[in-house]
């Protein structure tokens, strides 16, 4: 495909620098920043800051296009993008990727009720897919939605629900149709506050709480929730899926956030260099992934630019830059000597605390959002036209399971 990233004209440099001195002055100062700052807050007030953040840069009109009916000025919206990731703290609450689902399956109604708040930051949104049994293979989900007059009665369970913690509404799969796979299922918008949502949330070994298990006891879904069509919500997560290979997929090691390998070789710069040959040539490594995947995500901006959606090359950089993110923190924590030993170890005492975090978070990278082996499943067959993979217990492929 073709590689086209128009430059920002300079004409735009003053729209930077406003954008640039706004953030500065409005961006709010975490308890929770100081020690992670790159995922979820733990305390009400944190999430309180982060509102009224948000709220900020939606009154001096930095609204991002994910927010709304029109496209804005691309030119600003690359800017927007650029600057917002770079300032550290979430701009965009809760899960991003159900304005993109909202976008292309919802009702006008839908947008014009629910657009305006989530770029607000009043209304927190979580993404309620996963469930125990159902991950990768995320089309066995059951928990269930029957209809019953005007209302959709949910039960069921979800796990890994990030922000569902703080959340005013959830973006939910649910199988409407007892039947097996893809069909049967149906998406819906749910208030995280009717009667009957339970939310519990999970502590990970960061020491923060990310995560959330989702129980549902006869939750009531007014039928105007419904997105799309019945039975047909596997279009739309196919869609929210892709997006969020892309949106995971920025420069920082921690799905785009946090720190890069630049960074740690110029803390290695700082602190006299480094004559170890293998961590010379380790750092180098870093190095040349941070470059392949610098290339990759200028075909996916270029992709974006011309307005098409993700391809496959998302689940190529996403599979890469995972790893990567891996490999960074891992480095990072070699290079704390003995002390990396302890938690709060930072390379050369960096003063930057999303090391420590970064190490024990890592993990996660290959886990969320599709594992390496999906990604490298989609690559494999819509890359390199190779057949579906056969199911483990059947031997029967996925296309003569499903039809
Ligand atoms: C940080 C993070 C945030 C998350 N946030 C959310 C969220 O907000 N909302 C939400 O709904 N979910 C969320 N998830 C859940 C995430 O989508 C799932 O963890 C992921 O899809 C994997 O599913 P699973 O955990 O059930 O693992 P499983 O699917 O059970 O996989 C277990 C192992 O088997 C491998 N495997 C499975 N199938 C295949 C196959 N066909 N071929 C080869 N190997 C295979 C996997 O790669 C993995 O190594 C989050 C996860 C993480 C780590």
């Amino acid at each position: 495909m073709d590689v086209i990233v128009p430059p920002i004209p300079d004409t735009y440099d003053d729209y930077r620098a406003t954008l640039r001195a706004f953030i500065a002055a409005h961006k709010p100062v975490l308890t929770w920043k100081q020690r992670t700052g790159v995922r979820v807050p733990d305390g009400a007030d944190d999430v309180e800051l982060l509102r009224g953040y948000v709220r900020d840069l939606d009154e001096a009109g930095y609204r991002l296009d994910r927010f709304s009916s029109e496209r804005g000025d691309p030119h600003e919206q690359r800017i927007l993008e650029q600057e917002l990731g770079a300032a550290g703290v979430p701009h965009v609450l809760g899960n991003p990727l159900v304005a993109g689902a909202l976008k292309h399956f919802g009702t006008d109604e839908q947008r014009a009720t629910y657009f305006p708040p989530m770029a607000r930051g009043e209304h927190i949104w979580t993404q309620l897919f996963s469930e125990p049994d159902a991950g990768s293979d995320l089309t066995s989900l059951r928990t269930g939605a029957t209809l019953v007059g005007d209302e959709y009665v949910v039960v069921g369970q979800k796990v890994w629900s990030t922000w569902a913690q703080w959340a005013d509404y959830g973006y939910l799969l649910a199988r409407t149709e007892p039947v097996e796979g893809a069909g049967g299922i149906t998406a819906f918008i749910l208030d995280m506050h009717n009667p009957g949502v339970d939310v519990r949330p999970l502590r990970e070994m960061t020491g923060t709480t990310d995560f959330n298990e989702v129980f549902f006891d006869e939750v009531r879904i007014p039928v105007a929730n419904r997105v799309g069509e019945e039975n047909r919500g596997w279009a739309l997560a196919k869609v929210t899926l892709g997006n969020e290979r892309v949106s995971l997929s920025g420069e920082g090691a921690l799905w785009g956030r946090g720190p890069t390998a630049g960074d740690l070789v110029e803390i290695v710069r700082r602190n006299g260099g480094c004559s170890d040959p293998l961590m010379r040539q380790a750092l180098a490594r870093l190095f040349i992934e941070a470059e392949v995947l610098r290339l990759i995500r200028i075909r996916t901006v270029s992709a974006a630019v011309a307005g098409k959606p993700p391809g496959p090359e998302a689940s190529v950089r996403k599979a890469l830059s995972d790893d990567h993110g891996q490999h960074v923190m891992a480095l990072a924590k070699e290079l704390c000597g003995t002390a990396g030993m302890l938690n709060d170890a930072t390379p050369f005492d960096d003063p930057d605390p999303t090391w420590a975090f970064g190490y024990l978070f890592a993990p996660a990278l290959t886990i969320g959002g599709g594992t390496s082996q999906v990604q490298r499943n989609i690559i494999a067959e819509r890359v390199l036209g190779l057949p579906h993979e056969a199911d483990v217990e059947t031997g029967k492929t996925w296309a003569e399971t499903r039809h």
